[in-house]
């Protein structure tokens, strides 16, 4: 059975640097070549699809595509029948309610009767609807942020990520109704052989976001302080520990999280390591 994965993936946009970096990462590698909509994958049984990211849904529940890389905001608009089988970390962005920046923000309730212009009609309505608010939505598929400046609606329903845009536009967040992030979405009733296929995929997926969130940490430690350093860099079963030229020293190898890298290294040197060494992990097998 020569089973082929047909992955669609944002063609050119906000996911597009990242979904190609990752796929990179994950060691699968294809041409690209300029306005090509379908690329095959070198050294792995897949094939790329690439797409505007609206359509990757709809490619997905088709099962014109198998898996698709797409913002969890425009999987949930599009409310087409596909899972997600893993979250990415990448792309953060909220859907929030904006008003003039002039104005007073009176709670849900205070959008009642208002006029909100936005590209994301279904999310919004259900938001609406379970705050029990009655509100005209105004569809339009783009510049959502002018609305209320050229008179065509009281407030809006866009994607923010600084809030730049929206203050430039003289406007301020109001609400953030929704949070997204990019997902890797999959058909419902994938093969098995798919199955299989998927799953390779993920589990090189998840060595690659391991790797990244964490780091490789050598050090110099005196021996007596050894069981001290040992509880602060317990590693993923427990420190390397080798004898240095000078025996009251010990070098010590071991793996950090990037959450907590500052507090650990200066807990280390109040315990006494010196020369600590923090390298990046290219892939880390859990
Ligand atoms: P296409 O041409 O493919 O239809 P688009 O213009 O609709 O692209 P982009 O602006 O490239 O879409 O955004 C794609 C996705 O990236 C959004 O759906 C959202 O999930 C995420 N995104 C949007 N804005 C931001 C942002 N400011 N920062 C990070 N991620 C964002
Ligand atoms: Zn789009």
């Amino acid at each position: 059975m020569n089973d082929i994965l047909r992955i669609a993936v944002q063609k050119s946009g906000r996911l597009s640097e990242d979904s190609f970096a990752l796929i990179k990462e994950c060691g699968i590698d294809f041409q690209n070549g300029i306005g090509q909509l379908k690329a095959q994958a070198t050294n792995f049984p897949a094939e790329f699809l690439l797409l505007r990211d609206d359509d990757i849904p709809g490619y997905v529940a088709d099962g014109v595509a198998d898996i698709g890389i797409v913002g969890e905001n425009v999987m949930a608009e599009k409310g087409k029948n596909v899972a997600i089988a893993h979250r990415l970390g990448f792309s953060k962005c909220r859907l929030s309610i904006a008003i003039p920046k002039n104005e007073e923000y009176k709670g849900v309730k205070g959008l009642e009767g208002k006029n909100i212009a936005t590209s994301y009609p279904k999310i919004l309505q259900k938001f609406l609807k379970e705050n029990r608010v009655a509100a005209d939505i105004h569809e339009i598929s783009g510049s959502v942020e002018i609305a209320p400046s050229i008179g065509l609606a009281e407030a809006i329903c866009d994607l923010v990520s600084s809030g730049s845009t929206l203050f430039t536009n003289g406007l301020k967040e109001a609400e953030v109704i929704f949070k997204s992030e990019a997902v890797l979405i999959k058909q419902t009733n994938l093969s098995a052989g798919k199955t299989i296929l998927l799953d390779k995929l993920l589990f090189r997926i998840k060595s690659v976001q391991n790797a990244r969130k964490n780091k490789y940490i050598l050090l110099n430690a005196p021996k007596s302080k050894l069981e001290e350093i040992k509880k602060l860099i317990p590693g993923m079963r427990s420190p390397s520990i080798m004898e240095l030229a000078d025996p009251e020293w010990v070098s010590m190898h071991s793996v950090i999280n990037e959450n907590d890298f500052w507090d650990v290294i200066e807990a280390l040197r109040e315990a006494g390591a010196e020369g600590i060494l923090v390298v990046p992990i290219e892939k880390m097998i859990l």
